[in-house]
């Protein structure tokens, strides 16, 4: 962390606003023989244009000035600390008057501290050397308020970056096991709640052992890759879609009854049987079997539809593979235009 105007070969600036040209000659010369880069300035308007390039300075204002007074520059100074402009700054106000309450005004509206005039050179440069410490330590705490920031921001990325790693199969981009029966539990509560209809579809690659031990288990991880990437662009974004086995999926059709949800999962069968999957100029063809079930009393959680679902994805895998099984009491084979009663 580097802090400007602290560097040894870098001297404090001192931005002095006086406008009798024979104090301000003699304070620049006392201050600038004291190791201080003096700036000075015949009133509080080109003072204040002076500090807008500075983060941070020492401030020397005489009380009475023509265009802007100390007091008024002092408030000018107070606004740009408030807005960061100026990250931190010692005012010192120059006085003739002695008078309590003037001292209370030039004090209230922001200055840090008052000399009268005439003063002693060395009270002058002793008030400078604390402010300089004061400049010192703001600097500090605003390098490690800014590194603060930095970390925070990090970490709620390096958090974020967790999360989705924690909640996605790393294979295909999907919702991992854990994540999609969260997900799907939510979607069921909301479902319930507002007596929406709900459907499930479940499948599975078909021989799916046959395309690794035939084509290698790169090709079948290319295949999972493949099927979830073509589901996931058929799938409405808002329905839970995952990977919850090896070669086991489920999508979860909110607002779906069973015809609508099973003419989707004929629509996604017929699609993977025609895709023409190759993997290094081998084509492997990939069909799915599908298992469709939709919310009804008989299920009393998202398991138990899900376990519907499954059953009928076994109906169709047992009555011939390539085909969509979808519930309606016992559960039948899906022929697409016909309706199915659930
Ligand atoms: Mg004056």
């Amino acid at each position: 962390m580097s802090i400007s105007n602290t560097d040894p070969i870098q001297r404090p600036v001192v931005v002095l606003a006086e406008d009798e040209p024979a104090t301000r000659a003699l304070i620049a010369r006392q201050v600038s023989a004291a190791g201080f880069d003096v700036r000075a300035y015949e009133n509080g308007r080109l003072a204040l244009d002076g500090l807008r390039d500075l983060e941070t300075a020492l401030i020397i204002a005489d009380w009475h000035m023509p265009e802007m007074d100390g007091v008024a520059l002092c408030r000018a100074v107070r606004e740009l600390r408030e807005a960061h402009a100026l990250r931190s700054c010692f005012f010192l106000l120059l006085t003739a008057e002695s008078e309590v309450e003037s001292i209370v005004e030039g004090l209230e509206a922001g200055a840090d501290d008052y000399l009268t005039k005439p003063y002693h050179r060395q009270e002058l440069l002793a008030r400078l050397r604390a402010g300089q410490r004061i400049n010192e330590l703001q600097q500090l705490l605003w390098g490690r308020q800014v590194e603060l920031e930095r970390v925070n921001a990090q970490l709620g990325h390096m958090a974020k970056r967790m999360e989705k790693l924690a909640n996605t199969d790393a294979l295909t981009g999907l919702s991992n096991r854990r994540h999609f029966f969260e997900r799907a539990d939510e979607q069921w509560s909301l479902a319930r709640r507002h007596d929406h209809p709900f459907s499930c579809v479940m499948f599975d690659i078909d021989h799916f052992k046959r395309v690794n031990d035939t084509y290698g288990h790169a090709a079948g991880d290319h295949v999972l890759r493949e099927v979830a990437a073509l589901i996931r662009a058929e799938v409405p974004k808002s329905d839970v879609f995952g990977r919850i086995g090896g070669e086991e999926f489920c999508v979860m059709m909110f607002a779906a009854q069973a015809d609508g949800a099973a003419q989707t999962a004929e629509r996604l069968r017929s699609m993977v049987e025609s895709a023409h999957l190759a993997f290094e100029g081998r084509e492997i063809p990939v069909t799915l079997s599908l298992g469709v079930a939709e919310r009804s009393e008989r299920h009393d959680s998202v398991e138990a539809l899900i376990a519907d679902a499954d059953q009928l994805l076994y109906r169709a895998k047992e009555s011939g593979r390539n085909q969509v099984w979808v519930s309606s009491g016992g559960g039948t084979r899906f022929a697409p235009g016909a309706a199915v009663a659930s």
